[in-house]
């Protein structure tokens, strides 16, 4: 046996093998690799198998370092029908906002260049401008995200004080993102006012101490209650808040511009209607439903964006150039009117049926007759919309009854592929969605789906 170790091929002689150099892994990920696929090439020979040669060692390390490697960050389809899949990055961005991104980033840029005068300026005088135009708000200010929004808000204006809630919004947003919890990271004071079902004007008003800082909504974006409720409006927040001059904050979640009652969808609460009924602070997310790269965006009265500015904690949560980039880009998209032709998102939730029913058909076309096109609902997902869905058409690989390892191995197939296609199985079904994949696209997953044809044909 020790006789057989030594005819495995030596580290130095497979690291140096022109196949390993040629893969282009750096020089630790490959030790560690060949490492451990000798560790595992004796522990087979201890079970009695011969010792595998030079060729089958390199070809065995280099399958060890791709399978890593798959977990790089990198493109996904997604099939699944959920327009803003967290997991999958959330909102794609238009194409003028990629070439902005990879301008500012490729070389210098006027970050916080003063381009007039050349001195010092500010990353955030031209989107809070632009911002301001969009929502017709006082003042704004971006940061990282919408949860660094909440919480920089909650920090700088409520600390130590009293924010009035209702029950009904004492909300978990997902992943991580409570309410209770926010609260007590800013060293505000929650206090719950009305009931799970019902809250009134007048609940908020009898709340109100001398250590009341803020009004505060939040939009229940992810669940919906129904039956015998009542919610108070922001207009009547902001009326209840008024006799007491104190600030009402609305963190609205999507950040929706675009009224989308015109698509069939349940309203979602727009950023310009809240500016307009008087919010004080409105927060909201650039990457749901406003279509940009992650960014948390506050709009409201100069007075309380004045005071955000100033705190330590923008520091912290401050914007890098690409996203800036990218989140400019986004907002001129709706300045100029065209969010709907340039804005994926908005691309997708615009697109007519029967344009999405000829793919459905050319890709069922692809797969073949073990395939079939139905009817079916793309969700709209990013904890927007609750019950918000579309009606799609879906091509559906059926699964087969007696093996449900069977649709579960073709979900994995498509997803192990170069460029991934991710699917949503439904009852033993796999659905793949074309409104959530852009039309330029389709070439590959027809390709994929030409790919599996022997295997559907298997299933026979
Ligand atoms: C999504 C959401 C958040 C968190 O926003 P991120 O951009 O994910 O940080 C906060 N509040 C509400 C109401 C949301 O819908």
């Amino acid at each position: 046996m020790q006789a057989n170790f030594r005819h495995l091929p030596g580290v130095d002689k497979i690291i140096s093998d022109p196949r390993l150099k040629e893969a282009g892994f750096p020089h630790d990920f490959l030790v560690e690799a060949v490492r451990a696929e000798l560790d595992s090439a004796r522990a087979k020979i201890m079970e009695g198998a011969a010792p595998a040669t030079l060729d089958e060692t390199v070809g065995a390390v280099l399958t060890r370092l791709e399978a890593e490697s798959v977990n790089a960050l990198r493109p996904v389809i997604n099939a699944s029908g959920v327009i803003l899949h967290t997991n999958l990055g959330r909102s794609p961005l238009s194409r003028e906002g990629i070439e902005a991104m990879a301008a500012v980033s490729s070389g210098y840029c006027n970050l916080e260049f003063d381009m007039e005068n050349g001195a010092r300026g500010s990353r955030h005088t031209y989107i809070s401008r632009l911002v301001c135009r969009l929502t017709g708000a006082e003042a704004a200010i971006v940061v990282n995200n919408n949860a660094s929004a909440v919480l920089l808000a909650l920090t700088a204006l409520c600390k130590r004080h009293e924010v009035i809630v209702s029950r009904s919004q004492a909300v978990e947003i997902g992943g991580g993102f409570r309410v209770p919890d926010v609260m007590r990271q800013s060293g505000a004071k929650l206090v719950e006012v009305g009931t799970t079902n019902c809250t009134y004007p007048a609940d908020y008003e009898q709340a109100v101490t001398e250590r009341t800082a803020a009004l505060l909504r939040v939009h229940s974006s992810n669940f919906r209650v129904v039956g015998f409720t009542n919610e108070v409006s922001i207009e009547e927040m902001v009326q209840s808040a008024a006799t007491r001059k104190l600030p009402v904050f609305d963190d609205i979640g999507s950040g929706c511009l675009i009224d989308t009652t015109q698509f069939g969808l349940a309203p979602e609460p727009l950023v310009q209607k809240s500016i307009a009924a008087g919010a004080s602070l409105v927060c909201f997310s650039g990457d749901k439903l406003m279509g940009g790269p992650q960014a948390g965006i506050i709009a409201g009265k100069a007075e309380y964006i004045k005071i955000l500015a100033k705190h330590p904690l923008v520091r912290a949560m401050r914007i890098d150039k690409m996203r800036l980039a990218a989140l400019i880009i986004t907002v001129q998209h709706y300045l100029k009117g065209e969010a709907l032709q340039k804005i994926p998102v908005w691309q997708m939730i615009s697109m007519p049926i029967d344009i999405i029913q000829g793919r459905a058909n050319t890709w069922a076309l692809a797969a073949g007759v073990k395939t079939s096109v139905v009817s079916g609902e793309t969700m709209i997902g990013g904890g927007s919309l609750p019950g918000g869905s579309l009606p799609t058409c879906l091509l559906a690989v059926p699964g087969k009854r007696k093996d449900p390892a069977y649709i579960q191995n073709i979900a994995a197939l498509l997803r192990n592929r170069s460029v991934p296609i991710v699917g949503r199985i439904n009852e033993n079904v796999l659905l793949l969605d074309p409104r959530t994949v852009p039309p330029e696209q389709d070439a590959i997953v027809i390709k994929a789906l030409q790919d599996l044809v022997p295997v559907f044909k298997e299933a026979a």
